[in-house]
């Protein structure tokens, strides 16, 4: 079997990832997990997990991580605003290691997306263009989790507070974004590959019924304007660049930039996504 490399295996979605493949029966000798800090991941130590310690902006430590690895998946970095650094760097790195293929989490289509993080992963994307290494696009629709985790505040205060208008978000959980990866970790394939990878989609008028039917309490979505939606946020005591960005997500949901129709996701796992109520019972513990 090819050494398969996940970075960021210390996140949330790495660390499903890592699980998915050993579930899938891949030995955990070829799995090789990059973080940062091996105190992070000791339990995938302790189920054989090899751990290389490396940070994105540190390239001589990303040399040493991808040594003998054939696959990697590059899983994008947290840091906004560093990350095409930190993608350059680890791209590079795999290319000179002699990488054999590169996989990317990137953002439901990332060419054309008005999202204002999309403009790192295309960088990214073209960065990956301009080396010899086959790669893989896993552009990534929203997590079910970004509105999930946030049920409790919708319930107490009984609305969902936007600007996406009728926008569907075709997202799914981290899990099966996980398993996507996964599987495309596991595929042998040749040349350029690129998946849009969504779930079941819902507006957010959708997503506050779901939650009432779910909760029994009863939460609406106020949709606003975006310059409302700005004003609310500064009034809550976000930063006007940080109100601004938030709720030039949410004009890029409204445009459609986080849905898509194509089944990848369902295909590449092998079984249907998520559905949201799914989501919010098991959000509800
Ligand atoms: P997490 O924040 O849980 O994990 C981020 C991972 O990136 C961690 O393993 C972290 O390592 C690692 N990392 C950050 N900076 C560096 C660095 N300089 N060098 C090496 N590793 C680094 O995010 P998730 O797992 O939930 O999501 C994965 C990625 O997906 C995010 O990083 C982000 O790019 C993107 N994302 C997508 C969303 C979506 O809705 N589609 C929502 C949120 C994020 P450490 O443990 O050491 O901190």
């Amino acid at each position: 079997m090819p050494n398969l490399a996940v970075t960021g295996a210390s996140g949330q979605l790495g660390r499903l990832v890592v699980q998915d493949l050993l579930a899938r029966g891949v030995p955990a000798s070829d799995v090789i997990a990059v973080v940062r800090s091996r105190d992070n991941v000791a339990a995938l130590a302790d189920r054989g997990v090899r751990v290389r310690e490396a940070d994105y902006s540190s390239p001589p430590t990303l040399a040493a991580a991808f040594d003998g690895v054939d696959r990697l998946l590059l899983i994008s970095s947290s840091e906004t605003g560093q990350r095409v650094v930190h993608h350059t760097n680890v791209i590079q790195a795999a290319e000179a290691a002699g990488v054999s293929r590169i996989l990317y989490t990137s953002i439901l289509k990332a060419d054309t997306s008005t999202n204002p993080l999309a403009g790192e992963h295309r960088d990214t994307e073209l960065a990956l263009a301009a080396t010899s290494v086959p790669f893989t696009l896993l552009r990534n629709s929203w997590y079910t989790e970004n509105y999930t985790n946030q049920i409790g505040r919708y319930v107490d205060s009984g609305e969902i507070l936007a600007a996406a208008g009728n926008g569907r978000i075709s997202a799914a959980t981290r899990r099966d974004f996980a398993g996507a990866a996964a599987a495309a970790l596991m595929e042998d394939e040749a040349g350029q590959r690129i998946y849009e990878l969504g779930g079941p989609a819902f507006d957010l008028f959708e997503l506050a019924q779901t939650i009432t039917e779910v909760t029994g309490t009863t939460v609406t979505y106020r949709d606003l304007s975006v310059e409302s939606y700005v004003s609310s946020l500064r009034g809550f005591g976000l930063a006007d660049e940080t109100a601004d960005f938030v709720a030039a997500i949410d004009a890029s949901i409204a445009h459609g930039d986080l849905e898509t129709t194509r089944r990848d996701l369902t295909e590449l796992l092998g079984r249907p996504a998520t559905t949201l109520t799914e989501v919010v019972r098991s959000a509800q513990g």
